[in-house]
């Protein structure tokens, strides 16, 4: 049976060519980049034309780019970092953070933690029905304490596209009128497949992606932090990443995930990648919306990424769902990936306010570069029967 994998939000298959050039690169280049000699500075030099390349990307330096194991740690490292700086260096009161109830849980249970435990106050921006936020909003929640706002540029589980760039404009100017900069996150690790992620642009002062979801390897991701963003380390030891993040680098994992970055192409290529893709999206939406008691979650059209599709089906159950698309060869998810084995809705379907008693699956599809039309018919076909069979045999 064709295996027909919906779970690109999860991670992306690697890219061949990419796969090729950590191979290459780990045969040939084997030298620890922190070693002065030749073996050691291949690897170093090697590092350094991926980190220029990835920083070309973002439009940032190359010295405002630090590799982490995956984009947890980035995540933490911004939120962490940045609220032990304030405690360590300015601290005049207990300091707020602004977020949102639609980021995935790195960001979401990092705050919900340092809250608890009475170190940060925290506003969860609420989204609208259809799983979107309002830019103002995030500016009204703005207090003499807030020291930092994180936002989600794409949701990982519902696919809104949250207006990131518009926060940013807005926030540069109240900074421009108080003393005490805010500091502005965005974690784009579901965006940076489809959208631009000029950090000027943006107006941010960190930004997180991730290789695992551009086609690369799993356990490798890039934090910019913006020149003069003060962050304290999550780890102590050598100097690599400019003192910020110590331990011998993944070199086959960083040059993978420049490699990855490059086969993106330009954002003209990824506009064309992104109609097509929206365009099986559109039909998938179309057809399981034809489905009784489904309902989509988060918005359609524009301000949702093209290869989300995130559905309700009421009055089917879950774990029976998601066994009968696998054993039919397809590949999905509930929500996301990272919750998954948990019977509790996330805390991203619950913010949208529809759960209630009803039994309810939520699953999420989300396509890939490869995904062709004949994919997206045998997956309608497959959720049909089963969602028939489930509803039959539930009475
Ligand atoms: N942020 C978002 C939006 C994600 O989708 C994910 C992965 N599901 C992460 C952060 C964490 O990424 P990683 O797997 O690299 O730790």
């Amino acid at each position: 049976m064709k295996r027909i994998y919906l779970d690109h939000a999860a991670t992306t298959p690697i890219d061949k060519r990419v796969a090729n050039a950590m191979r290459d690169f780990e045969l040939e280049y084997f030298g620890n980049p922190s070693s002065s000699h030749r073996e050691g500075q291949r690897a170093r030099a090697a590092i350094d034309t991926a980190r220029e390349s990835i920083a070309n990307f973002l439009n940032a330096k190359p010295q405002e780019i630090i590799f982490t194991s995956g984009a947890t740690e980035a995540n933490n490292h911004v939120i962490q970092g940045l609220v032990g700086h304030y405690y360590l260096h300015e601290y005049r009161t207990k300091p707020h953070i602004i977020t949102t109830q639609l980021e995935h849980q790195s960001v979401y249970n990092t705050v919900k933690k340092l809250n608890e435990q009475e170190i940060v106050d925290v506003t969860f921006i609420d989204p609208s029905p259809d799983g979107l936020i309002n830019a103002d909003d995030v500016i009204r929640a703005i207090t003499e304490e807030t020291i930092m706002v994180s936002i989600i540029f794409a949701s990982n589980e519902i696919g809104s596209v949250l207006p990131v760039r518009e926060i940013g404009e807005k926030l540069a100017e109240v900074n421009k009128r108080q003393k005490h900069q805010i500091m502005y996150h965005i974690d784009a690790v579901q965006a940076a497949k489809f959208y631009n992620c000029n950090v000027d642009k943006l107006n941010c002062d960190m930004l997180t992606i991730s290789a695992h979801k551009l086609y690369g390897p799993k356990g490798i991701a890039t934090l910019y932090i913006r020149s003069g963003v003060k962050l304290k380390n999550l780890l102590y030891g050598g100097s690599q990443e400019y003192g910020k993040r110590p331990g011998t680098q993944n070199t086959a994992g960083i040059i993978g995930m420049a490699a990855a970055i490059e086969g993106l192409g330009q954002l003209e290529d990824r506009q064309e990648l992104r109609k097509n893709i929206a365009k099986l999206r559109d039909k998938l939406i179309s057809e399981i919306k034809k489905i009784k008691d489904a309902e989509l979650n988060g918005p359609e059209g524009e301000s949702r990424t093209p290869d989300n599709v995130s559905f309700t089906f009421y009055g089917v159950d879950q774990d029976s769902l998601m066994t009968a698309l696998d054993l039919a060869g397809i590949a999905a998810s509930t929500g996301s990936a990272c919750v998954s084995g948990s019977s509790e809705p996330s805390h991203v379907i619950t913010a949208l306010r529809k759960v209630n008693d009803r039994q309810a699956a939520t699953v999420r599809f989300t396509l890939g570069k490869d995904t062709t039309a004949s994919d997206i018919k045998s997956a309608i076909k497959a959720l049909n029967q089963i969602i028939n069979q489930l509803r039959h045999s539930s009475r």
